[in-house]
């Protein structure tokens, strides 16, 4: 008897209409049992926003089994684990986003806030995002996911961990492989472009990082910029162990006799 196909719960910042995401369930459906609840807009850079004082509505989609939701990737996750899903998902895919989330832009990303939420749940999570923001081609992102969704299903991350996947702006024959990596800590170079509107009015429109330096060998940005799949394992735990453990001795002596 084959095994049970994995359930999969598909979602996305780039909207239910985005191209990376009928390219992730294309190839998910080869493998798995996939239900989409996305936004039905575009909502890159909004993290892990929810949305709390306006009605939540979910709308049946024509293309994909599932739903488009009002408003943001972790109101669709929240929803769809909550309310619109049939059974739990084995694996929460949230992708394939279009632009980079290595670095520190895995702070900003809608992508990967999605993928926190499943992995606050309780849920296997992957992030996949595509490295280019120019004529993006999925498809080789895409075909990767049904042997990442079955790596969770086999292998599982451990509780409150979920996988940041960064993949080139590659065709499938050039990409060199997996490489499993550390979160880059270099600090984006990003600016804004102060600019006049058609009234002589100035606004400000944000600009992408500048060129790649001082990175790590082991970081997600060095493996892409090799041409590796950048696999990175983003725990949910933001405490400084560290610090932690040295029980706050400083600190908590610092505070002696300030509490009212
Ligand atoms: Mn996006």
């Amino acid at each position: 008897m084959s095994e049970p196909r994995p359930r999969v719960l598909l979602t996305n910042d780039d909207g239910v209409r985005a191209p990376g995401l009928a390219a992730a369930y294309q190839h998910l459906a080869e493998a798995a049992e996939v239900t989409v609840v996305a936004p039905s807009e575009q909502r890159s850079g909004v993290s892990h926003s929810i949305t709390l004082e306006v009605p939540l509505r979910a709308t049946p989609l024509e293309q994909f089994p599932g739903y488009r939701v009002d408003f943001t990737p972790v109101d669709s996750v929240k929803l769809a684990l909550k309310h619109l899903l049939p059974a739990p998902p084995d694996v929460v895919v949230s992708g394939i986003n279009r632009g980079q989330n290595a670095g520190f832009l895995a702070h900003y990303s809608g992508t990967v806030g999605a993928a926190k939420e499943a992995a606050i749940s309780g849920h296997q999570a992957i992030a996949i995002s595509l490295c280019t923001l120019e004529h993006p081609d999925f498809e080789p992102a895409a075909r990767l996911l049904p042997a990442l969704v079955r790596l969770l299903v086999e292998r599982p991350l451990p509780p409150g961990v979920l996988l940041n996947v960064n993949v080139p702006a590659l065709p499938s024959e050039q990409l060199r492989g997996f490489r499993w990596c550390r979160q880059s800590l270099r600090v984006l170079d990003d600016d804004y472009d102060k600019r006049a509107d058609p009234r002589g009015r100035p606004y400000y429109w944000l600009t992408g990082a500048g060129p790649l330096e001082g990175l790590e060998p082991s970081d997600d940005l060095t493996a892409v910029e090799q041409g590796y799949v950048a696999l990175t394992p983003l725990a949910l735990d933001w405490t400084h162990e560290a610090l932690f453990a040295d029980g706050g001795r400083e600190a908590l002596d610092a505070l002696e006799g300030e509490l009212p």
